[in-house]
């Protein structure tokens, strides 16, 4: 008799422990198995069988064992156990985070479309063939699908099958994701891009922060380490922060490398996960381009991991577990014994200051390939004559662009139509009985939109608190900008890039390739600011630069200044000058002239000084707990017995912060200096406080304060 130590399926933390059961059917660790719990039966992940129990609780047998070979190997174990530590989840979450939907614990409804298979089975001795058959046999290249080999003869297929030639396997239906693209040919690198790749390869240290201005080629960069890599015989992984904004990464890369490349993010179906997860497990590919999700593929041998971006928020997720895709790239350099290449021409600040510390070593790209950085204005609106929010400097550049035809990029951070619906009569602002925050008008659905929990609302034009008929137009969305610029330029092409309009798959390609077959003038939100290399840009404009300074977060400045500098990197990056034009009502903002000057050191320095000052990091840790409940005193009541739990740390609140879905919450902020000594503080509140009825959120590391 074995018995195994399992993980249940169970959400609450307090259950993140092992449960022993019996188990009479040959099983191993990273197998899911049924088993009884209370009165139910879960699914549970077997995380080690022994031969005999080291518990004096009644053992109950296993119900069932689901799958004959493990899911996850044991580098992929190890790691969970890692993650969900240092992230305060549960082992559970981290597992079922880590595999396809369809390969989930609780998995019975992903259903899964298998196809047969041949393989070269093992004959018994005496089963002779005939010539025929020998003949039929020699003429298919196993493996087959099975429908293939029955179309050329059934009988045959069948005979060969009985007398065990060959063996027939179910495999996922492996559907094409992804279209290859014509191969490119690779360009001669510039003394610039020769450097960083001599210097990654020659060092004996094993993570680099490659910080390369915009437009200085450091996609050339990462193609040459990775054929290298290749040329080695080993595999690589390279992440890309959110798919659909980065399509021409993901096109580049396929360029190169063809059908060697498994591609995985978040728009692919249960199916089409399945089925590249399975070709990365049996190693059928080489390169896996994706998203954060793909950063626990089952490789076997890797040999490179490049992180494009590496300061994208999107590289940490924002429900449990609420991991960072780099503390697991780290993890698994180590363990393969390869090397990581972080990039950016914005790095974050963590990054950049563990470069001084000489824990990444600093690879530098200072220039352009084209040389010249575009030249920014701030357009400062205090004095600029105004029409319909653009100023008078940035309506004749755009002008000038179309005259030339060139192209325009317009960021305008905020969807929809207008950001807040007023009472011209009584000023009640229309607002989410949800969460309690202001409702976005959005023109073409003619609904009100919370942009915190997505619900709308029928639009009606009279005020319900005092029944007015006067809706006040107050701000400005994309919507209303796209409307606006096309009013003002009517000849002019104009493609809208937000959230609304890239909701259907596919929909960001569609909309970048129109930009790029000629469309005039791209609008949008922060999206237009990241990835996109388009030669024909020469003016990139900012509207309401403003609005990302005066955010409350610690961390709005070095956001607003990616956001910014990404931006501006958009133009200019072709044989002709860029030009960018920010229009602000503070010009003097340390943050708006560090990108003035492409000062990323200036910025750098200045924020690290603040960061200090009010002791952030990366001066220090900081976890985020957020405790909700229907009531509110019932949510603050909790978060005041967890702040005086901890000792060593500093806490800051609790305060009362915005509701979510009709649920009240207060967040509790803790510091360290020591985030060993932070993670175990947050896990012994957590192992007293979470039960009962008040929900606790945990992030450790938060990249964005809940407010
Ligand atoms: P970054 O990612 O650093 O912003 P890219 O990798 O997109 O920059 O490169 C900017 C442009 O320069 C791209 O259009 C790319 O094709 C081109 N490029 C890169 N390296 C070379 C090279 N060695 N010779 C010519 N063009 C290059
Ligand atoms: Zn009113
Ligand atoms: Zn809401």
């Amino acid at each position: 008799m074995n018995y195994v130590k399992v993980y249940v399926e169970h959400s609450a933390l307090s259950l993140n422990q092992l449960f022993t059961y019996s188990c009479d059917k040959p099983v191993e660790p990273g197998c899911r198995v049924i088993v009884p719990f209370g009165p139910r039966e879960l699914t549970g992940f077997v995380a080690s069988v022994t031969d005999h129990p080291d518990t004096d609780r009644k053992i109950l047998p296993v119900v069932r064992v689901v799958d004959e070979t493990p899911l996850l190997n044991e580098e992929l174990f190890e790691l969970a156990g890692w993650l969900a530590d240092q992230c305060c989840a549960s082992v559970i979450s981290v597992l079922k985070t880590m595999l396809p939907p369809a390969m989930r614990p609780a998995s019975g409804k992903q259903k899964v479309v298998l196809e047969d298979w041949l393989y070269p089975g093992t004959p018994e001795t005496d089963a002779a063939l005939t010539r025929k058959q020998d003949t039929f046999l020699r003429s298919l290249t196993l493996p087959i699908q099975a429908a293939k080999a029955r179309k050329q003869s059934v009988s045959m297929t069948r005979s060969l099958l009985e007398k065990g030639y060959l063996t027939l396997r179910q495999q996922p239906k492996d559907r094409d994701v992804v279209h290859i693209p014509e191969p490119d040919s690779p360009p001669e690198l510039q003394p610039f891009q020769k450097q960083a790749i001599d210097r990654i390869q020659q060092s004996d240290a094993g993570m680099f922060l490659l910080h390369g201005v915009t437009g200085s080629g450091k996609t050339e960069v990462f193609l040459r380490l990775a054929q290298d890599a290749l040329d080695q015989g080993r595999q690589v992984l390279f992440l890309v922060p959110e798919i659909g904004l980065t399509p021409m990464m993901t096109e580049r890369v396929m360029a190169r490398f063809q059908d060697q490349i498994a591609v995985y993010h978040s728009y692919l179906s249960p199916q089409e996960k399945y089925a590249q997860y399975q070709r990365v497990r049996e190693g059928k590919v080489k390169i896996v381009v994706g998203t954060r999700s793909a950063c626990f593929m089952p490789f076997s041998n890797l040999g490179l991991i490049l992180m494009d971006e590496e300061h994208d928020a999107s590289y940490k997720q924002d429900s449990m577990p609420r991991y960072h895709t780099r503390d697991v790239v780290l993890h698994r350099a180590a363990h393969h014994g390869c090397k990581a290449v972080l990039a950016s021409a914005t790095p974050s600040l963590e990054s950049y200051a563990r470069t001084l510390k000489h824990v990444y070593e600093l690879v530098e790209l200072p220039e352009r390939i084209h040389k010249r950085m575009p030249e920014i204005q701030l357009v400062d609106m205090r004095t600029e004559a105004v029409t319909a929010g653009f100023s008078r400097k940035l309506l004749d550049a755009i002008q000038s662009r179309l005259e030339k035809q060139e192209q325009t990029i317009l960021l305008l951070n905020r969807r929809g139509y207008l950001p807040v619906v007023r009472c011209a009569d009584c000023q009640d602002v229309r607002i989410c009985p949800d969460c309690g925050i202001a409702l976005s008008y959005h023109k073409k659905e003619n609904r009100l939109v919370c942009h915190s929990c997505e619900r709308s609302f029928r639009y009606d034009p009279v005020c319900p608190a005092c029944g007015s008929p006067h809706a006040a137009m107050v701000g400005m969305g994309t919507e209303k900008l796209e409307e606006t610029l096309q009013q003002l330029f009517p000849q002019a092409r104009i493609v809208r890039m937000d959230a609304d309009s890239t909701r259907k798959k596919g929909a960001h390609k569609a909309l970048l390739d129109e930009f790029g077959q000629g469309a005039d003038i791209l609008v949008g939100t922060q999206m237009v600011a990241k990835g996109l290399d388009f030669p024909n840009v020469t003016l990139v404009g900012v509207l309401q630069a403003d609005n990302a300074l005066i955010r409350t977060d610690y961390r709005a400045a070095e956001t607003a200044y990616e956001m910014l500098e990404q931006a501006s990197g958009r133009s200019g990056r072709g044989k002709r000058p860029g030009e960018v034009l920010i229009q602000t009502f503070d010009p003097a903002h340390y943050v708006l002239q560090a990108v003035k000057n492409h000062d990323y050191q200036g910025f750098f320095r200045q924020e690290m000084q603040y960061r200090h000052l009010g002791n952030y990091p990366p001066y220090t840790y900081m976890a985020m707990v957020v405790f909700s409940h229907e009531k509110p005193e019932k949510a603050m009541d909790k978060a005041q017995q967890a702040a005086a739990m901890f000792r060593g740390q500093r806490v800051l609140g609790p305060v009362t912060i915005s509701m979510r879905r009709q649920k009240h919450r207060v967040r509790l902020l803790i510091r360290d200096r020591d985030p060993a000594r932070l993670c175990q503080a947050v896990w012994q509140m957590v192992h007293e406080l979470d039960h009962g009825a008040v929900k606790l959120d945990v992030t450790m590391h938060p990249l964005r304060l809940e407010d």
